[in-house]
């Protein structure tokens, strides 16, 4: 048994703060994974450092976890719809790429990208396209039970027939049928209804093709994820999270058929949980609105991508987030004065559960109390906010001893995951500006760029080169334009 707080995570199953214990010894977790169509973005990122950080509460209170994330390479259509292209598809056909290369190239972006976000690998990261076979079974058999209806345009699922259809996202079903939300499709009986499966149009070859009882054509997006869950996870399993934009749709659809396959009468999934949008300019970033800043802008900009975490943890999962330069300039600030406060205390010692945290405490009432404090904000729906603040205030604390610091470091660093046992000051330094130099610097540099252009008018190249590489080395870039030369940092 581990000390500490009961686990309360927000279920939007009923929209309230529920004790989580794990159904059976391990708990089960499935997170909606990327479409491997373009570059992931900034706010692509938030669900996967939430899901990740959710892995760290689990592994602190000592309870296993299996987690999978998908891989949607196919059944993902424009627009979230029904109908319509492929989103992978329509990529290929605009990068004059495969499909395969499409989806390779924008697997390992993401990969990349969580690697550098220090995000914990899954343990299994299905492709949709490796599970054709297993959902064109899966849709059998809700043809079979009767929860389906055929159409020219693919086998649809008939959303009268379920009898909770919505209840994650609290809809009236009546509105959202009356609604705008969806496209129209040609002899669908209700606007709430999703293709389980789309079949090709006449003289319309699909590029990712597959033979079924309905003809040749791919999986509807929704069923991937209801049915590789189900094959890595089993029938039922404790959590699936996703982005908030899912809890109206997406996760809607995916229960509806769950629950109709299995029809055993018992919830899928017991907890759904779901994190706010990153926004820009009050507006989410979603991937089809434009080219919105991947993490390598940041990194381009100076921006270590352990600073975008600490910006994202810096919110709670559940609130939406404005992104803004200054913001994650002021987190890389925060990381950086941090990492300058650890350093004198490393090599900091691996502590990821409260049993271990406890037992190096002893019996140190300053130390247990930080311990505490951060288990209580953990606890607590996954506070990360509490969690940075309780950091910072014990690295302050003069009644706290170094040995103490250095475990409640190694603790809230194992729950925030900034690597702050490892990262040295300058990976964390940021671009300087001009703005930032002194006058002595300044005229340091304008001096050399004046020998060097001195230089030029006297035909000495080499002598010229020399000063240019010279200032290079200290950062300063001179470019010669018809104006006269010009300098500015690298
Ligand atoms: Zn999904």
């Amino acid at each position: 048994m581990t000390s500490g707080q009961q686990l309360r995570l927000y279920n939007s199953l009923g929209r309230r703060l529920e004790d989580f214990t794990p159904s059976e010894g391990s708990v089960g977790l499935y997170s909606c994974g990327p479409t491997v169509y373009s570059y992931p973005h900034l706010g692509n990122m938030r669900p996967y450092v939430f899901s990740d950080t959710l892995r760290r509460a689990l592994r602190w209170k000592g309870i296993p976890v299996r987690h999978v994330v998908n891989i949607t390479d196919v059944g993902h259509a424009v627009a979230d719809s029904d109908t319509g292209e492929d989103k992978l598809e329509v990529a290929a056909a605009r990068e004059l790429r495969s499909v395969e290369e499409i989806a390779a190239m924008y697997t390992r972006a993401f990969f990349e990208d969580m690697a550098a976000l220090n995000v914990m690998p899954a343990d299994d990261y299905p492709p949709a396209s490796a599970y054709v076979p297993e959902m064109i079974a899966f849709a059998s058999r809700l043809e079979d039970l009767g929860f389906t209806y055929r159409l020219p345009s693919g086998l649809y699922f008939d959303t009268s027939k379920s009898p909770g259809y919505g209840t994650l996202a609290l809809l009236d079903i009546e509105g959202q049928r009356e609604g705008e939300r969806v496209e129209l499709v040609e002899g669908r009986r209700h606007k709430s209804d999703f293709a389980l499966w789309r079949t090709e149009e006449a003289g319309k070859r699909r590029v990712m093709r597959w033979d079924s009882p309905w003809g040749w054509g791919a999986p509807g997006w929704h069923l991937e994820c209801s049915v590789m869950s189900m094959a890595l996870l089993g029938d039922h399993f404790d959590i699936h999270t996703g982005g908030i934009d899912h809890r109206q749709l997406h996760h809607v659809n995916e229960i509806a058929q769950s629950e109709a396959y299995l029809g055993d009468g018992r919830p899928w999934v017991r907890f759904w949980l779901h994190n706010e949008f990153l926004v820009i300019d009050g507006s989410k970033i979603a991937k089809s609105s434009g080219p919105v800043p991947r993490l390598a802008d940041l990194v381009a900009m100076g921006i270590h991508p352990m600073a975008y975490r600490l910006f994202l943890l810096g919110g709670h999962y559940r609130s939406q987030l404005d992104f803004t330069l200054a913001g994650v300039e002021s987190a890389q600030a925060t990381l950086r004065r941090l990492v300058a406060r650890v350093m004198p205390l490393r090599p900091l010692p691996v502590v990821e559960t409260r049993e271990a945290a406890d037992s190096l405490a002893g019996d140190d009432p300053t130390a247990k109390a930080y311990l505490d404090q951060i288990d209580a904000a953990i606890s607590a729906d996954l506070a990360t906010p509490k969690i940075l603040a309780s950091l910072q205030e014990s690295l302050r604390d003069p009644a706290l001893t170094e040995s103490g610091q250095r475990l409640i470091v190694a603790v809230a660093d194992a729950l925030l995951g900034l690597r702050l046992g490892e990262l040295e000051l300058r990976e964390v330094e940021g671009r300087r500006s001009a703005a930032d130099l002194s006058a002595d610097e300044v005229s340091q540099i304008e001096r050399r760029v004046a020998e060097r252009t001195q230089a030029r008018k006297e035909r000495d190249w080499a002598r010229a080169d020399q000063i240019r590489s010279e200032l290079e080395e200290l950062g300063v870039q001179v470019t010669d334009t018809p104006a006269g030369p010009v300098w500015e940092l690298l």
